[in-house]
């Protein structure tokens, strides 16, 4: 059920608000259930983000800016995480699906970030990674 569908469930509510003789009762009943079906499957949906906490960075995913470490280590080698892109946001700038800002880093376990070694693959699923060591530090780069 997505955003789309709860639209779809209003515009009806709207046609019989306007016309209320244009269905019959039963018919006005099964969109009225739909609607409130939708409306609380979206609720959820959003709560359920909202109060995620990303086992990296430990902040809550909507009211952090982005997780907190810049790199991934592997095999002894750094290589810098790719940053949310354009692709994918939200209308409020956010990944859509781990809620950092475009320009920030990914919490992790997000599906939009690309794996940093190959920069095509999605990372938590690329051959680059599976199977292998995998940590994210935050290498001092002042130095
Ligand atoms: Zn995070
Ligand atoms: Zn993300
Ligand atoms: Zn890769």
């Amino acid at each position: 059920m997505d955003r789309q569908d709860l639209i779809s469930a209003a515009r009806d509510l709207l046609i019989v608000v306007d016309n209320p003789k244009s269905l019959c009762p039963q018919e006005i009943e099964k969109i009225r259930i739909r609607f409130i079906k939708e409306l609380e499957a979206e609720k959820e949906r959003q709560l359920s983000r909202a109060s995620k906490v990303c086992v990296n960075c430990g902040f809550y995913m909507l009211s952090a800016n982005g997780c907190d470490t810049k790199y991934i280590a592997m095999d002894g080698s750094y290589y810098l995480r790719i940053l949310v892109e354009e692709k994918g946001l939200t209308k409020e700038g956010r990944c859509h699906d781990c809620g950092a800002f475009l320009g920030k880093i990914h919490h992790m376990g997000c599906d939009m970030e690309r794996c940093p070694i190959c920069k095509k693959g999605q990372f938590i699923t690329c051959d680059c990674i599976i199977g292998k060591e995998v940590s994210t530090v935050n290498v001092n780069e002042e130095r």
